[in-house]
């Protein structure tokens, strides 16, 4: 089974766990991830590809990419404002 895949979201979810490992977020919960995940990807542009139903990308991949750097400002950012106003 063949399904469309935001690529971009699955860098996101890979950079912020790293953020996570650096950075301690003032909260960390599944609510505040889930802002930050949004906020994260409605600044960079989606990028869909087909893939196999759940199908992952290895660590190797995802550390070549090119747009890292960029998605991890990205991350700085909504990190920042889901600190300073965060949904709960
Ligand atoms: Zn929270």
């Amino acid at each position: 089974m063949y399904e469309l895949k935001n690529h971009t979201e699955d860098v996101v979810q890979h950079v912020l766990k790293e953020y996570m490992q650096k950075f301690k977020l003032p909260c960390d919960c599944e609510r505040c991830q889930a802002d930050i995940k949004a906020l994260t990807l409605n600044q960079l542009p989606s990028r869909y590809c087909v893939s196999l139903r759940g199908e992952i990308l290895t660590h190797l991949e995802l550390d070549s990419l090119p747009d890292k750097t960029r998605v991890l400002s990205a991350i700085v950012l909504a990190a920042k404002q889901v600190a300073d106003t965060p949904s709960h």
